[in-house]
């Protein structure tokens, strides 16, 4: 079958047509749930009542799942946990195995292949925990670890080691050590709740934890990490944002990686989160057959802003163990990037960055566009490939002769 993003396998480049549909807001309809009440369909408690979270159950709503995929299933309770609410299920489609809902949350078999440079925590976060559920890496803001338990599980979780607790990791977070290290440290001025994922908790607790946070003078500005508002925006309720609100200056950043992800129940969740006066930024994490593919990746970008959403960041898949069947590489990120470049608008263009296995923390990767620099002059190319020069400015002396086609300097 013909999918919007195939040609990531080296077909022909979608059509305008397709590029049209890829940005078209759709629901995700009421599938195999259509009997249920809409009460309990919007009711985000339901949503995780019944979830999908195993082989059987995926077989019985999914006929075309292949031996592969029945195989991961039944591997994911030791590895990484199956769970996919019925709202974001709706989003496969049964009728293609690259389908890209598909391979972000339906387990493979090959999640058990480990490759020698893979690692089950590549970005060193263990290693800069100075108490249970606490990262600081950075030195002025640290990552504040609530839960292990997310709504669902993405196969290339880069925290599959003690989200689901299928490993056995026991993560047991210590908001008291938590919060008093924050205290002890005035460095601190920024923190980020991620986890699993921090929406699951009840309004009252992430209240209360909100407050304390927003007690200590020092914590200038804090942030949520979640991906719930794409596989569950039922959660995302005019009380939930009545609260957030109060904590202000509060930012999210949020979890999508395919525009198909953008339904009307994700535009409408992301909007009421944006009137609640919360500036929102997307997370993607560059996929193999999902998002590795240029036109599929700026219907996203655009999708995004529409949903008042600025994309940030699009990630290089870590080295998590098991997941090289979905890792694509750099060299594509960076011609995906150098297509966004300047063919869209500027907002709309996330930092594509590689977090630097072991602990190094986040690196931008961008296309070249400084041919070359030294004392005189900075030799440019831009988004057409037009090269201009720029003469440099001695340091503290006023800049000598202007550049030729200055004009094409010009950013607007
Ligand atoms: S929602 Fe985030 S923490 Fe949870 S499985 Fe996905 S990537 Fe991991």
């Amino acid at each position: 079958m013909q999918t919007e993003n195939s040609h990531a396998n080296g077909d022909e480049p979608p059509s305008v047509n397709s590029f049209q549909s890829l940005k078209e807001f759709k629901s995700a309809g009421r599938g195999f749930w259509r009997d249920v009440s809409d009460a309990d369909w919007n009711d985000w408690k339901w949503q995780l009542k019944h979830r999908i979270t195993n082989a059987e159950q995926l077989q019985k709503f999914l006929p075309t799942l292949t031996p592969e995929e029945f195989a991961g299933a039944k591997l994911a309770n030791t590895k990484l946990a199956l769970a996919i609410t019925p709202y974001f299920f709706n989003l496969i489609d049964p009728a293609d195995e690259n389908c890209p809902i598909r391979l972000q949350v339906i387990p493979k078999v090959a999640e058990s292949h480990t490759a020698p440079w893979e690692m089950s925590d590549p970005v060193g976060e263990d290693s800069h925990s100075p108490v249970p559920g606490l990262v600081h890496r950075y030195p002025d803001r640290v990552l504040f670890l609530v839960t292990d338990r997310c709504a669902a599980y993405c196969r290339y979780c880069t925290r599959s080691r003690l989200v689901s607790n299928a490993t056995g990791y026991d993560f047991h977070p210590e908001f008291d050590k938590q919060i008093a290290y924050i205290a002890a440290h005035p460095e601190i001025r920024d923190v980020l709740l991620s986890g699993g994922d921090p929406l699951l908790m009840s309004d009252d607790k992430l209240e209360n934890l909100l407050s304390r946070l927003r007690a200590i003078p020092h914590v200038e500005f804090l942030r949520i990490g979640s991906r719930i508002p794409t596989f569950l925006p039922q959660r995302i309720t005019p009380e939930l944002c009545a609260m957030l609100k109060k904590f202000h200056p509060l930012f999210m950043s949020v979890h999508s990686n395919h525009p198909r992800e953008l339904t009307t129940e994700v535009r409408d969740a992301l909007g009421r989160l944006a009137d609640a006066g919360i500036p929102l930024g997307n997370q993607s994490v560059l996929l193999k057959h999902v998002n590795d593919d240029a036109a599929v990746m700026k219907a996203h970008v655009q999708k995004l802003l529409m949903c008042r959403v600025k994309p940030y960041y699009i990630y290089q898949c870590d080295l998590i163990s098991g997941s090289a069947h979905l890792r694509t590489s750099v060299r594509k990120g960076i011609e995906i990037m150098q297509q966004l470049r300047g063919h869209t608008t500027g907002y709309a263009v996330p930092q594509y960055v590689i977090d630097a296995p072991g602990g190094g923390g986040k690196v931008p990767v961008n296309p070249e566009y400084v041919l070359s620099h030294n004392a005189d002059r900075v030799v440019l190319r831009n988004y057409e490939g037009k090269i201009f020069e720029y003469p440099e400015a001695p340091d503290g002396r006023p800049c000598g002769q202007p550049p030729e086609r200055i004009e094409e300097l010009c950013k607007c």
